[in-house]
């Protein structure tokens, strides 16, 4: 039994079909266009193989309200071609079998929590730092949602002392995401994160950032183990560094056994949001 899988993200779509194991047969991937033009791709894709069902992680935010008209519609997107765009609905007239949607970092979770970095603990926290950051939560087997899914990215947190930069999220200004996304380094620095690898003060307040963020989800959802990817991540002291600052926030507070099985990188490199789509199609 075959199943597809979607990472529908902002600036690529990949397409795979695996197996229940999280075995990828196939793997496409092309730019996002307009959703007329990527569907097209998608619907190519998938008519070479006999899916019985498909799994999809999409950049939002989108309707995941089941009771709503408009589950499985993008919502307010900066990409105006996908604003208002019904995903779910048109993949469902494109192919007649299941198909289950969920957001790209929810999904991400999934795939790390059912063949990567979170197999064997009960609940796992995946985060992504890259051109936003987000988190989705995945407790035994099942992404959490609220009446929509989470939006943790967008968490206030304390500034560094010797930050001055603002912010540039287009709500909050210096929320999470606003100061320690990959855009909001490279406006804060005139550089891009890649080039400032050597320059320790700039990973020094990154991980004072995200330490802050991960404290807070600890406290609030207490999962067992937590995942950061995404391409910021690529600078891999960020790990220690966030490892340590997080634990003098906690400062006890919380026992945590082992830090290094707490917080830890992603085990699937840049697979776990199409292996996570397939997930979600094996899932029900
Ligand atoms: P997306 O979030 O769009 O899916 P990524 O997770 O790849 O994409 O994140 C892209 C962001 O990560 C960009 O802001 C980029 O500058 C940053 N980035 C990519 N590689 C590195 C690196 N080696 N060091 C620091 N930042 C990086
Ligand atoms: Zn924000």
């Amino acid at each position: 039994m075959l199943i597809g899988g979607i990472e529908a993200g902002g600036t690529k779509f990949v397409c795979a079909v695996g197996d229940s194991s999280g075995n990828i047969l196939e793997k496409t991937s092309f730019p996002t266009e307009g959703p007329k033009e990527t569907l097209q791709e998608v619907k190519r894709f998938f008519s070479n193989h006999e899916i019985t069902s498909l799994g999809v992680g999409s950049f939002g935010p989108i309707d995941l309200d089941k009771e709503s008209e408009t589950f499985g519609t993008i919502l307010n997107t900066p990409k105006t071609k996908w604003k208002q765009f019904d995903l779910l609905n048109e993949l469902k007239k494109a192919f007649q079998i299941p198909i289950f949607i969920d957001t790209d970092v929810s999904v991400a979770c999934l795939g790390e929590y059912k063949y990567g970095a979170g197999r064997g603990v009960k609940s796992c926290l995946y985060i992504t730092v890259g051109t936003g950051i987000g988190a989705g939560l995945v407790q035994e087997g099942e992404i959490f949602r609220g009446r929509n899914h989470s939006e943790m990215g967008h968490v206030f947190i304390q500034q560094h002392r010797e930050d001055p930069y603002p912010g540039n999220c287009p709500s909050h200004k210096n929320c999470l995401e606003g100061l320690a996304a990959g855009p909001a380094i490279e406006h804060r620095y005139g550089a891009k994160g890649i080039a400032l690898s050597g320059n320790d003060k700039v990973w020094e307040i990154e991980a004072f950032y995200l330490a802050q963020a991960i404290m807070n989800y600890t406290l609030v959802l207490s999962p067992e183990r937590i995942i950061i990817g995404g391409g910021v991540m690529k600078q891999e002291k960020l790990y220690d560094l966030i490892r340590e600052e997080f634990m003098k926030l906690m400062n006890g507070y919380l026992m945590i056994e082992n830090i290094e099985q707490f917080i830890v990188a992603p085990a699937l490199k840049d697979e776990q949001g199409v292996k996570g789509a397939i997930a979600l199609g094996v899932n029900r």
